[in-house]
C-alpha cells in the first residue's frame, strides 16, 4: 500500500477528480492503480480570503508499489501506507469460567466491553441508567417537563454522556497503535455514516448515536456478553488490595477479579464510595464557566467568509484561545455548530450546562462552552473529593438563580461585559430548555473566572467578528467539563495504583475527555484485562 498526502482538489470537485489527480500525481497508467481509499479528507480555512481546497490522505494498492515508491524516495508525501488494521491481543479460551464485569456503558465502557466480547471475554455490564429508548424519554422529561430522573438522564444511561451531544469524534490524544480507527469502524459497521473514518472532524449527532449504541450493544450480547440497565454498584468487594466483586443497588453480589470502572465524570455517589473503600483517589484540574450562544450564520461568515454556507463544509466550528491578566486561561470548550445547549444536570435542584447537535447541524445557533481552567492546588484545596464538592456547590447556586426550577440563569453577552444584569434577550434566542431566566452571572461562579471571562470576550471579538455582540447569550453554568478526579493507574498494568484488578478508564478515572478518547481508553483497558486474564490461567 501507497499513501499520498496533501493532495489538494477545489472543494466542488466531481468524484472521478479524485482517481484522476492520483493517476497524475504518480505518473502512472489508470489501469495500474487498484484501488484506493480515503484515509483523510480536510480543508483549512485559516487564511482569509483565499481559495478552500479539500485535502486528501489517500491509500492505494497499485501494480509494482515498490517501483513507485522507489521513484517518489525523495517525496516525503508518498510514502508506503502505515497498516492501520486492528490486532486483537488475545483469544479467551472456550472454557473460561470467570467473566470480566463493566462498569458504566458509556464509550469507554461499550468500547471494553465490546472488545472482551470480541476476544471470547464474555463480560458482564453494569449501567445504572436505562437503555437508549427509555433514557431518551426521561431526558426529554427534564428539558420540557422539568421533571428530573435522576438515574436516568443526560449522564447516566446507555451510550454514557455522549449519547446526547454533538457526537464529535475527534480527539488530540496519541494514537500510534490507531485506536481511534477502531473506534470509527465499529461506529460504521454500527450504521455510522461512512464519511466518519475519513473526514477531519467527524461527528454523528444525537439521534444517529442513539441507533449506533443499541446495535453494538446487540453485539456484544450475541457474542455472549451480558448489558445490565438499571444496575448501579453501589459496593465494591476488596480484599488484601484485590478486587473480587462488586455489590449492585438491589443487594445482589457477582464476583471477579477483574473489574472496569468506566464511570464517566458525573458519578459523584460513586466516586465517594471507591474513596471510602480505600482506593486511590486524587483531585484533578478542570474547568468552569458559561455555554455561550450566537446566530450560527455570524460564524459561517467570520470562519468561512464566501464559503459561509457551502453544503460541503457544513456548518462552521471555532476553537478559542485567551490568557488573562489575572494569569487564567479562557478557552472554548465542546463547540457545537448548528446545534443547542442542553440541561444536563444528573441530580435534583442543579442546574449545569452542555452542547448536543443533530447529524445536519441545522439549528439557528452555534454554541460553546467559554470555560477557565481551575486546579486543587490553587481553587479548591481539601482532599481528593473537595473538587466534586465545589462543582455541587456551583450547580446548586446556578439552580437558585434560574429559578429553582431547572431554568438556567442567563445575561446578554454586552450586558455581562458592562456589568449590569440582563432583562430582555435581543435578536438572538436561547436554545436552554426548559428556559433561560435572565439577569445577574456574577454570583454564580468565583471572581477570577468572571474577571478572566469578561476579558476574554472583547478579544475573542477581534478573532470572530460578532462574538461579543451585546446579544449573544450566556447560560449558566458550565461545570462538567472533565472529572473533578482521577483515579490512579499504573501505566504498565492499567490497574488501580493500590487496588489490583480494578481497571479505571475513560473519562471518570482522568483518561479521556471526549467520546473518541474515551472509546479508545476502552479498548486499551479491554486489552490489559485480557492480558492480565490469559497470564493468570497460564
Ligand atoms: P460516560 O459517557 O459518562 O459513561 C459513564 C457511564 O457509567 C454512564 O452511562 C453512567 O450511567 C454509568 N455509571 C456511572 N456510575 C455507575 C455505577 N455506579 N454503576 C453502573 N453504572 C454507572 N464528547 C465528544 O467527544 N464530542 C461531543 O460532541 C460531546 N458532546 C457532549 C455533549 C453533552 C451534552 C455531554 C454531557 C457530553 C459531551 N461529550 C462530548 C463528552 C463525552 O460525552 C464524554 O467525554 C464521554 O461520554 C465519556 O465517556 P465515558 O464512557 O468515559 O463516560
Amino acid at each position: 500500500m501507497i499513501r499520498i498526502t496533501e493532495l489538494a482538489l477545489p472543494l466542488d470537485h466531481p468524484a472521478e477528480a479524485l482517481r484522476k489527480a492520483i493517476i497524475e500525481r504518480l505518473k502512472i497508467k489508470d489501469a495500474e492503480l487498484l484501488d484506493f481509499t480515503v484515509f483523510k479528507r480536510s480543508y483549512d480555512a485559516r487564511k482569509k480570503n483565499s481559495e478552500i481546497k479539500f485535502v486528501y490522505i489517500i491509500d492505494l494498492k497499485a501494480n509494482n508499489e515498490e517501483r513507485i515508491l522507489a521513484r517518489f524516495n525523495d517525496d516525503t508525501h508518498v510514502r508506503p501506507a502505515p497498516d492501520t488494521n486492528y490486532y486483537p491481543v488475545g483469544q479467551a479460551p472456550a472454557n473460561l469460567t470467570e467473566r470480566p464485569l463493566v462498569i458504566g456503558f458509556g464509550p469507554c465502557g461499550l468500547f471494553a466491553a465490546l472488545l472482551l466480547a470480541q476476544m471470547g471475554f464474555k463480560p458482564i455490564v453494569f449501567e445504572r441508567g436505562k437503555d437508549v429508548r427509555a433514557r431518551t424519554k426521561d431526558t426529554w422529561a427534564l428539558w420540557r417537563n422539568k421533571v428530573l430522573t435522576p438515574e436516568s438522564n443526560v449522564q447516566f444511561g446507555e451510550g454514557g454522556a455522549g449519547l446526547f451531544s454533538d457526537g464529535k469524534l475527534y480527539s488530540q490524544i496519541k494514537d500510534p497503535k490507531f485506536y481511534g480507527r477502531k473506534v470509527m469502524h465499529e461506529f460504521v459497521r454500527a450504521g455510522a455514516p461512512e464519511e466518519i473514518m475519513y473526514v477531519s472532524k467527524p461527528h454523528i449527532g444525537t439521534f444517529r448515536l442513539t441507533g449506533v449504541v443499541s446495535t453494538m450493544r446487540e453485539e456484544i450480547r450475541a457474542l455472549g456478553g451480558e448489558v445490565r440497565f438499571e444496575s448501579k454498584v453501589t459496593d465494591f468487594i476488596i480484599e488484601d488490595g484485590r478486587m473480587q466483586g462488586v455489590t449492585l443497588a438491589n443487594g445482589e453480589e457477582i464476583r471477579s477479579r477483574y473489574v472496569v470502572l468506566a464511570l464517566g465524570h458525573s458519578s459523584r455517589d460513586t466516586f465517594r464510595k471507591i474513596h471510602e473503600r480505600g482506593v486511590y483517589v486524587e483531585a484533578k484540574p478542570f474547568a468552569v464557566g458559561f455555554r455561550i450562544e450566537h446566530p450560527q450564520s455570524l460564524i459561517d461568515k467570520a470562519r468561512l467568509g464566501k464559503y459561509a454556507g457551502h453544503p460541503e463544509l457544513g456548518a462552521a466550528d471555532y476553537k478559542l484561545v485567551y490568557h488573562a491578566k489575572n494569569g487564567r486561561a479562557v478557552y472554548s470548550f465542546c463547540m457545537c455548530p448548528g446545534g443547542t445547549v442542553v440541561a444536563a444536570t444528573s441530580e435534583p435542584e442543579r442546574v449545569v450546562t452542555n452542547g448536543m447537535s443533530q447529524y445536519s447541524r441545522n439549528e439557528r445557533n452555534a454554541n460553546a462552552g467559554i470555560v477557565v481552567g481551575i486546579t486543587p492546588e490553587d481553587d479548591f484545596p481539601g482532599g481528593p473529593l473537595a473538587g466534586v464538592e465545589f462543582q455541587e456547590k456551583l450547580e446548586s447556586t446556578a439552580y437558585i438563580l434560574g429559578g429553582s426550577d431547572y431554568c438556567a440563569p442567563g445575561q446578554l453577552v454586552g450586558d455581562f461585559i458592562r456589568n449590569k444584569a440582563s432583562s430582555e434577550f435581543g435578536e438572538v434566542e436561547p436554545s436552554y430548555k426548559p428556559g433561560v431566566r435572565l439577569g445577574d452571572l456574577n454570583p454564580s461562579l468565583p471572581k477570577y473566572v468572571i474577571d478572566a471571562i469578561r476579558e476574554a470576550l472583547p478579544e475573542f471579538g477581534k478573532q470572530i467578528r460578532g462574538f461579543d455582540r451585546d446579544d449573544a447569550i450566556l447560560t449558566g453554568i458550565e461545570t462538567r467539563t472533565s472529572s473533578p478526579v482521577r483515579i490512579t493507574r499504573d501505566n504498565e498494568s492499567l490497574q488501580s495504583l493500590n487496588t489490583r484488578g480494578l481497571y479505571p478508564a475513560g473519562e471518570g478515572a482522568g483518561y479521556a475527555g471526549g467520546i473518541l478518547s474515551a472509546g479508545v481508553d476502552g479498548i486499551k483497558v479491554a486489552e490489559a484485562v485480557a492480558k492480565a486474564m490469559l497470564e493468570d490461567l497460564a
